[in-house]
């Protein structure tokens, strides 16, 4: 059992000063693993005043002793790589294999890419006759979701570390122990006392009260569109700077020279992959329609490859989802796209076969989808992908830019032109082609109303700071 009743505040673990608890369960076995505390305004006051205080001193050290507290950062991350990989898969019920190669060392290289960044970073300028300064931003608000539990958070705290800016964490009720892990990294890293602070809670309480609090500069969210409205909602009322990284619907343009199988096995990672519950995840196939029959055939001849099971086998490419609540989500977006017609190619409702235990959906793919279906506009945040037929590449850059979305993007294809034409007309804050690995220097983030801002690399860090233009400064 993980039990974890306290909060971590000024250096210290302290206790709540409310007593209710959360329970929290691992998704694969439905069973309760650990407890939280389920934090109070006043637990969040206490946080952001040690916040506020530290924020002085942190502000005014240098980018090479902030850079030297990263790498002490990224060390003792490294020294816990089997007790993240553990807690991760406890309570997000993330497959071993995936764990390993992408959950752990997202976390890690944020830190270490931040380390890096901020020793070349230019916090001033200097231009005709102004000199610009860039100061670190406040206190920061940091709010995250469950289902990249150390990549959420480690993008924005190494960010406001590098900028010299003091925080409040309320990592997802859903996946709080890998927070708390963290928690131990920055201790063992020597992060000065106050510099981190986590209070754990709900998002109605802690979460709102991030965002409505007068002594927060920025907040900085990832998860939900309508969740960002509202966080949006209250930093207006004292016109808080607000980051914002929400939902996606992003398109997989397959050009007409790609390798079959290729697409088809690139489509299926994507609704496979953390199953399904990835805010860039390619959820929509764009196929030319004289490669529809073969990308299907393809598509039924490779599902198999990403088999849905348990965890801790390591051949398993797909795990539950996180919670009965999101289970249940997946289940009705199933079953609209049932009733709107499309073409069942493999999966539907219902959990697979042998896995009844554990929140586990079939890996589904639709056909015959059209392009303004209810499965095909909004984010399932599951394992289910729907195939869109286009004639010209017109009509899919139309289609791939018609959601109210624009976070990621994805083309597959050969020819240099054809690629580079589609890339750039993808109206998104990520062009991926041909599966090419990711870079941490650049920035991510969303167009339209995936959100505002960017996290990671420099861009990531501008966020936590304030330019301050000086002219006449004497020279
Ligand atoms: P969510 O319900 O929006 O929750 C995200 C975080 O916000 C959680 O910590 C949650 O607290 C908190 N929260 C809930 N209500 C709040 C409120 N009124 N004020 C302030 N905070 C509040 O999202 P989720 O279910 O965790 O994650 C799934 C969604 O996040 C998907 O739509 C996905 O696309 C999006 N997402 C986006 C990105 C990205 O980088 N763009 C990354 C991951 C996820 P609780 O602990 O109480 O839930
Ligand atoms: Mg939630």
């Amino acid at each position: 059992m993980y039990q974890y009743t306290q909060h971590y505040i000024n250096g210290q673990w302290v206790d709540s000063t409310g007593d209710e608890t959360i329970d929290v369960i691992n998704p694969a076995t439905e069973e309760k693993i650990g407890e939280i505390s389920s934090g109070t305004k006043e637990d969040l006051d206490k946080a952001v005043q040690a916040a506020r205080d530290a924020f002085p001193d942190f502000s005014q050290t240098t980018k090479e002793e902030r850079a030297a507290l990263l790498d002490r950062i990224a060390d003792e991350y490294e020294k816990r790589k089997d007790k993240f990989i553990e807690v991760i898969m406890a309570e997000l019920g993330s497959p071993v294999t995936f764990t390993k190669e992408v959950q752990y060392p997202m976390g890690l290289n944020h830190f270490r890419t931040a380390a890096k960044l901020v020793r070349d970073f230019a916090f001033i300028e200097e231009r005709e006759n102004s000199f610009i300064q860039k100061d670190a931003i406040g206190v920061a608000g940091l709010i995250t979701p469950w289902n990249f539990p150390t990549n959420q958070t480690s993008t924005k705290l190494a960010s406001a570390f590098a900028a010299g800016s003091t925080v409040v964490l309320k990592p997802s009720t859903e996946t709080p122990f890998a927070a708390i892990l963290l928690t131990e990294v920055f201790e063992a890293a020597g992060v000065p006392k106050g510099v981190f602070n986590l209070v754990n809670g709900t998002g109605s309480t802690i979460g709102d009260g991030i965002s409505s609090h007068p002594d927060i500069d920025f907040v900085s969210f990832t998860g939900s569109g309508g969740v960002g409205t509202k966080i949006m909602e209250n930093a207006a009322q004292d016109i808080k700077k607000v980051s914002l990284e929400l939902g996606g619907k992003s398109p997989i343009v397959v050009l007409d020279d790609a390798d079959v199988d290729y697409a088809a096995k690139t489509a299926i990672s994507h609704i496979a992959g953390n199953t399904g519950q990835v805010c860039t995840a390619g959820t929509r196939a764009l196929v030319p329609k004289s490669m529809h029959d073969d990308f299907i055939e393809a598509i039924k001849s490779h599902i198999s490859e990403y088999p849905v099971g348990d965890p801790k086998d390591e051949s398993t490419f797909t795990g539950p989802q996180v919670s009965e609540e999101q289970w249940k989500t997946v289940q009705d977006y199933i079953q609209k796209g049932i009733d709107s017609g499309a073409t069942l190619v493999t999966g539907g409702t219902g959990k697979p076969e042998g896995l009844e235990t554990g929140y586990y959906s079939k890996l589904t793919v639709f056909t015959d989808v059209k392009a303004d279906d209810t499965i095909a506009q909004e984010e399932i945040f599951g394992p289910v992908l729907s195939v869109i037929t286009y004639k010209d590449l017109d009509e899919a850059i139309d289609i791939a830019n018609g959601t109210i979305y624009g976070l990621a993007g994805y083309v597959v294809g050969n020819n240099p032109d054809t690629v580079t034409h589609v890339a750039k007309s993808l109206r998104s804050g990520r062009i991926v082609v041909n599966n090419e690995k990711s870079d941490f220097t650049a920035p991510f983030g969303g167009f339209k109303q995936s959100g505002i801002g960017r996290e990671w690399g420099d861009y990531g860090i501008e966020e936590f700071l304030e330019p301050k233009t000086i002219v006449g400064l004497p020279k």
